[in-house]
């Protein structure tokens, strides 16, 4: 895009507020999210008010960084130096300046939307496509009410096709986005639960959908679902729409597919009028199934060249945007994102660079394939890239493919580029990537796999893998039900309930929470050097750690009268003044906390004359939140909890936080979640209402050998494995002692083997 300010301020019937003399250049991009932009001058903040986060909060730091514009609702918020757009309702600006940019798109745009698979369907008309048309599609997941206007102010005259992906939540929504997106081709992906509470019936929620395919020409969807076949049906005969509908299981439809599934794999063949075309997808499960036949009727209406894209097929990967995470060797930590190679995705792999690399790396770094398919000649390509690594404080490149080889002049930040990966193999120098946060990212073709295995620490075939979108996503649900001024303590003790020491903490950080709670000193000394800044309570400080609190600012948990006044003897010490502290209050637990009034009365007369410490919050346990046959025992930890807070609170004349709530608890009792609440296992995916969590944790291995057993032999220790017919025993090197718990022995446990499960037989 490309506007000027008065411009923009037209289009979104905004209030210019200019100071004199300073001069604008055209307005690039847009942003809405402070975290995920570096600087540079050619961008717009629009300042969105969330349920819990207010854009108008950031609007000094984004000065810092250099952006002279911003689109405001709140009058107050100007500041010098930059220009301002006043509007009633930002997020409704945006949506107003994206369907302005719209209209000046004439390629065709094809819309997604559906319960599931709307972003994997995306990513695989992208891959299918990309041969024949110049693309431009949703970034990452962007289909919400803001998500979707900045996906459509990516629309560009370089690019011939539009892929957009829209999701609502609620009723009402998707009014807002038909203008914006004005599909010429729909698809419906498919009705499911998701967000269903917020309607009332699945009817309701499929007739909401389909609302945003209004104006389009043609709508592919799945004839196989009754519902979605009748109203779908319904909608495009009243709309003109032409019906691309389609059955696996011989329902009516313009496309009849038949699937055979096979090892690994699935040959598909989609009959029409015209005939039959055959092709074969690297997946055997029924929704890469059916995503894949969503594509086909989706890409056969943009007749592409049959042979090259049938070819694709076999080609697709899982899940497209997936970023992995591992150590490197020394010392460095390895970031891979090689499914994708176009520009946008480069932006969001460099956030996540930036979030992982803190104080820990000293060193970033990023090695970089051809970038592909931007539509953008390649001097000005790699110009731009350049320019992007610097505003992101990258140290050094490792460009790898002919073309970026070509270009090396364009890049004034230090670098090396290769041709080819072998000729970066011969030349690999390990010592190079010592202490750094390396980005590696490349198009698929550049097998960049290989260059990941030579940087990563030697490790087991057993690996624990953390899926962190999983992690925001938990972290989202709880945040939803909560008011919007209520504050999160998250607990990443013991490791994050094992699931990692630092990137947690730091993808927690990032997502704005209030508080991070560890068990002890030493978690929360390795939290503040991986370059953590967000407050940290340590539930259980030592003694002998209360240097480490002071100096590392660890707010510790007080739970008795003795360590607060061998605590006391510390802050003293250092001359310290109102230095945090959270009181903890047994109120039925019996761990640890202030049981009695006698020790509850002394903490207080202690703490009225020591100006050297402050209660930032009081506290408690609830020890049987999740089961509902304890209901009036917990009432009354309730009860206890508030009088005795009550009476803390009459005696300091500041604010004093609470908080109870643990993540059954905010399932259970929200409207005890006073200013502040404790999620720990919720976030990692266990929910005792039926949250619609995401498991976040898969433990993967290989299998080393598969043994024929006969019924009259056994397997495994104590001879308790039996089987009673011929079988297949796949052995997996992993045991208790790699943390897989004996009490799964005996079918108590599975794995999941191509898809299949599979028992554990046998100790
Ligand atoms: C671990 C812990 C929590 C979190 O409890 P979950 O049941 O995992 O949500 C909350 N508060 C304290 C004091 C804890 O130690």
């Amino acid at each position: 895009m490309n506007y000027t300010l008065p411009e923009i301020a037209d289009i979104i019937d905004g209030k210019l507020i200019q100071p004199p003399g300073l001069v604008h250049s055209e307005i690039k991009t847009v942003i809405t999210d402070s975290r995920t932009f570096s600087g540079g001058e050619n961008a717009i903040f629009f300042s969105i008010q969330g349920p819990r986060n207010n854009g108008h909060n950031y609007i000094k730091e984004l000065i810092a960084k250099n952006i002279r514009a911003f689109v405001i609702s709140e009058e107050g918020a100007t500041e010098p130096g930059a220009a301002f757009i006043l509007v009633a309702n930002t997020q409704k600006a945006l949506q107003k300046l994206a369907t302005f940019h719209r209209k000046k798109f004439w390629d065709p745009v094809i819309t997604i939307t559906g319960s599931n698979g709307k972003t994997i369907v995306k990513e695989w008309l992208y891959e299918l496509l990309s041969g024949e048309f110049k693309i431009t599609r949703s970034p990452r997941s962007f289909n919400s009410q803001i998500g979707v206007p900045l996906s459509v102010l990516l629309m560009d005259n370089v690019y011939n096709l539009a892929i957009i992906e829209a999701g609502i939540s609620q009723p009402g929504e998707m009014q807002n986005l038909v203008d914006i997106i004005r599909p010429d081709i729909g698809l419906l992906t498919n009705i499911g639960d998701a967000h269903q509470e917020n309607f009332v019936s699945h009817e309701q929620k499929t007739k909401e959908k389909l609302q945003l395919f209004k104006s389009a020409k043609q709508l592919v969807y799945c004839a196989d679902d009754p519902l979605v076949k009748k109203l779908a049906g319904e909608f495009c005969t009243a709309h003109s729409i032409r019906k691309v509908s389609w059955s696996l299981q011989g329902n009516e439809g313009f496309i009849q597919f038949r699937a055979q599934i096979g090892n690994n794999k699935t040959a598909i063949t989609a009959t029409t009028k015209t005939g039959n075309d055959n092709f074969e997808i690297p997946f055997t499960n029924h929704s890469a199934i059916e995503n894949a036949c969503h594509c086909f009727a989706a890409s056969v209406i943009l007749k592409p060249d049959k042979f090259e894209f049938l070819h694709r097929f076999s080609l697709l990967e899982p899940i497209a945007m997936r970023l992995e995470i591992k150590k490197g060797i020394n010392n460095s930590l390895l970031i891979n994102d090689y499914y994708n190679s176009d520009f946008t995705s480069l932006t969001m792999a460099l956030t996540v660079l930036h979030q992982q690399a803190k104080k820990g790396f000293p060193k970033k770094m990023v090695i970089l394939s051809d970038i592909q398919q931007t539509g953008i000649p390649p001097d000005e390509l790699y110009k731009r890239v350049n320019h992007l690594l610097l505003e992101w404080n990258i140290d050094e490149i490792t460009g790898i493919g002919p073309e970026i080889c070509a270009n090396a002049k364009q890049f004034s930040i230090p670098g090396k580029f290769y041709t080819a990966l072998s000729d970066f193999e011969k030349d690999f120098n390990r010592e190079k990537f010592r202490d750094s946060a390396i980005l590696i990212k490349g198009a698929r073709k550049f097998t960049f796999e290989k260059l990941s295995a030579l940087l990563q620490r030697k490790a087991n075939q057993t690996v624990l893998e953390i899926n962190l979108n999983a992690l925001v996503n938990n972290l989202n649900i709880f945040k939803s039900r909560l008011n919007s001024g209520t504050k999160i303590m998250v607990m990443v003790k013991a490791f994050s309930y094992g699931s990692g020491d630092t990137e947690i903490a730091k993808l927690l950080q990032f997502q704005h929470v209030d508080y991070l709670a560890v068990a002890v000193a030493d978690e929360g000394v390795e939290l503040r050097n991986a370059g953590i800044q967000t407050p940290i309570i340590v539930m259980n400080p030592e003694l002998h750690s209360f240097q480490h609190l002071i100096d590392y600012r660890l707010e510790p948990n007080i739970y008795s009268v003795e360590l607060l006044q061998d605590f006391i003897k510390s802050t003293s010490q250092n001359a310290l003044q109102n230095f945090p502290i959270h009181l903890k209050l047994d109120t039925g637990m019996n761990r640890l906390g202030l049981k009695t009034e006698k020790e509850l009365e002394k903490v207080i007369s202690i703490l009225q004359s020591e100006k050297s410490l402050k209660i930032k919050s009081v506290f408690s346990h609830l020890a049987a939140s999740d089961e509902k046959a304890f209901d009036e025992f917990t009432n009354a930890q309730f009860s206890r909890f508030e009088s005795a807070f009550k009476k803390i609170a009459s005696q300091f004349n500041y604010k004093i936080d609470r908080h109870i709530l643990n993540s059954a608890g905010i399932e259970r009792f929200p409207e005890k979640q006073f200013e502040m609440v404790r999620l720990g296992i919720g976030l990692y995916g266990v929910s005792v209402t039926g949250l619609p969590l995401e498991n976040i944790s898969t433990l993967k291995s290989t299998i080393s050998q598969v043994k024929t057993v006969r019924p009259d032999e056994t397997i495994g220790y104590g001879r308790k494995g039996e089987v009673n017919k011929l079988s297949k025993i796949a052995v997996v090197p992993l045991g208790y002692a790699d943390g897989l718990d004996r009490k799964l022995s005996d079918s108590n446990g599975s794995a999941i083997v191509k898809g299949k499960k599979a028992s554990i037989i046998g100790n």
